[in-house]
């Protein structure tokens, strides 16, 4: 493991502008522990220094150095900066830089710490959760590892600095960051943790939902996100944030279900790879599966037993339990799971989006037309490549609903970019038309022009038409065809010009 660090010259300059005014400088957080692990510097994006500083002294030293600056939260202590370079060596970087502290408190459900600050770098090391995360660099590259943070990595373990019961009590969030280190890095939490873990579990309740869902954001979508949801299950922490991933658990031992659908959502997850609404809606596609679960029609009253409250008699089962519409009620799940995470408006649409449209893509057969590729474009409302990434993490983890194979979906990707290149995906209608058919078929203004609009949009999507060509074209098209609706529009159209007598006004 890496004992010693050369920086580049862009952080170097960092350093030596600190220095130059008598101010410490460390490298902390998880670009060290990238580092020491042997990643190089132009793969680091986040970079966190600790300063001795205080913060109205790091932005003076910042702009005397001229570097740009951004204030992230000064009264936590943070001050934000960039740092430029060399493209190719990742830059800009952002960088933020922290005025030590000794303690760090969150008041109940609060987003933002109470803060006081340090002197010492061993201090602001002290006050961090796991010895991996309390490892910091100096301005000469070396390591300063007062709590064998490193040996940790070696180790490939998690474990807390101070007591772990009361580390985590003092900040419940530290539960959720296992699950992201685990999830991130395939560590193991020691003995210690994981039953600190377990005792303070409740905790997390008393946690702002913004802090959860930072952290969960960051969970899902790292390589390990299967082991940290077990983890986070062992110490029953998804019972209380995720209760209706919980109920997905022993599902096909308390009745039947065709596989464990627990074991697939995890697979699901690590399916789902980096895109953050993939990795939520793979979480959450299964979820309506217990409650909407029936035999020979009958529902099976099931509701209090996927809770796993009170066990219900299994009826003899002699055909295949039937699980009509779960999607509909996963998607009504996800709902609630984006107002409990307080997700932003346009996630949450699109995790709710994803959930209930998860297997459109599996529809796909390479003998569709690219009439059916542009329907099922304009279906998707701008979610088509995760819906399509989506289908694909249920087609590679087991049985999947459609016919569409891994192959057939790449395909399908291509076929919507390459109507997208011929300019043959969206139907797009020229200005002036709508004014045009107005003029021309003595048209009212109202529904009736949306009509032809729609019928003309219509038939670009069926490939009977192509977009962009010229308003007249669009009229020559729609008296050679005479749909009915241009009928009714003539039969509407202002009775003096019907009769070919010029307008009044
Ligand atoms: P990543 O590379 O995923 O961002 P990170 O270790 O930098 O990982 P951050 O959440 O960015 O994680 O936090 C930066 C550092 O701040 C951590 O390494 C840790 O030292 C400290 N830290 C952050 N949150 C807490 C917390 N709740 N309790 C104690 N220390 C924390
Ligand atoms: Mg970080």
């Amino acid at each position: 493991m890496m004992r010693q660090v050369t920086f580049g010259p862009s952080i170097q300059g960092l350093f030596a502008a600190f220095a130059a005014e008598g101010k410490q400088l460390h490298l902390v957080g998880g670009a060290v522990r990238d580092l020491a692990l042997g990643a190089v510097e132009q793969h680091l994006d986040d970079l966190d220094f600790t300063t001795d500083a205080r913060p109205p002294e790091t932005l003076a030293i910042l702009k005397k150095h001229r570097y740009r600056t951004y204030e992230m939260g000064i009264e936590f202590g943070t001050v934000g900066a960039v740092l430029t370079g060399p493209r190719d060596a990742g830059f800009p970087k952002d960088v933020q830089i922290t005025t030590y502290r000794s303690a760090e408190t969150y008041r109940r459900g609060s987003r933002h710490p109470v803060v006081s600050f340090g002197d010492h770098i061993a201090q602001d090391l002290k006050r961090r959760d796991f010895s991996i995360n309390s490892i910091a660099i100096d301005a000469a590259g070396a390591f300063v590892d007062p709590y064998d943070g490193l040996g940790d990595l070696d180790r490939r373990v998690l474990r807390i600095v101070g007591d772990p019961l009361e580390t985590l009590a003092e900040d419940p969030l530290r539960i959720l960051r296992i699950g992201r280190f685990i999830a991130k890095l395939g560590f193991t939490p020691d003995d210690a943790l994981e039953r600190a873990a377990w005792e303070c579990a409740t905790h997390l309740l008393d946690i702002s939902r913004e802090r959860w869902l930072q952290e969960m954001n960051k969970l899902l979508v790292a390589p390990h996100a299967a082991d940290a949801l077990t983890f986070l299950r062992r110490v029953r922490v998804l019972n209380l944030i995720l209760p209706e991933v919980v109920a997905l658990s022993d599902l096909h031992q308390r009745g039947p279900a065709p596989e464990d659908p627990w074991r697939r959502t995890l697979a699901l997850v690590e399916a789902a790879g980096k895109d953050r609404a993939v990795s939520w809606a793979a979480l959450m596609a299964l979820t309506g599966l217990p409650w909407v679960r029936a035999l020979h029609g009958e529902p099976y009253p099931d509701g209090a037993a996927c809770a796993g409250l009170t066990p219900h008699p299994l009826p003899a089962a002699s055909s295949a339990p039937t699980f009509d519409r779960h999607h509909l009620m996963a998607a009504e799940l996800a709902r609630g799971l984006a107002r409990r995470f307080h997700m932003d408006a346009k996630t949450a649409e699109a995790v709710e989006f994803l959930v209930l449209h998860q297997r459109a893509a599996l529809d796909f057969t390479p003998a569709w037309t690219d009439a059916d590729v542009r329907r099922l474009y304009r279906d998707l409302q701008g979610h088509h490549a995760e819906v399509i990434a989506l289908g694909a993490c249920l087609r590679a983890t087991g049985p999947a609903p459609g016919v569409a194979s891994l192959d057939d979906l790449h395909l399908l990707r291509e076929r919507i970019r390459d109507l997208d290149a011929r300019d043959e995906l969206v139907p797009r209608l020229p200005k002036g038309l709508g004014q045009l058919l107005v003029d021309r078929l003595a048209l009212p203004r109202g529904p009736l022009l949306g009509d032809l609009m729609q019928h003309l949009t219509e038939a670009i999507l069926a490939g009977e038409l192509r977009s962009s060509l010229e308003p007249e074209d669009y009229l020559a098209f729609l008296e050679r065809t005479d749909p009915p609706i241009l009928q009714e529009a003539r039969a509407a159209a202002a009775p003096s010009r019907k009769s070919g007598a010029p307008p009044t006004s």
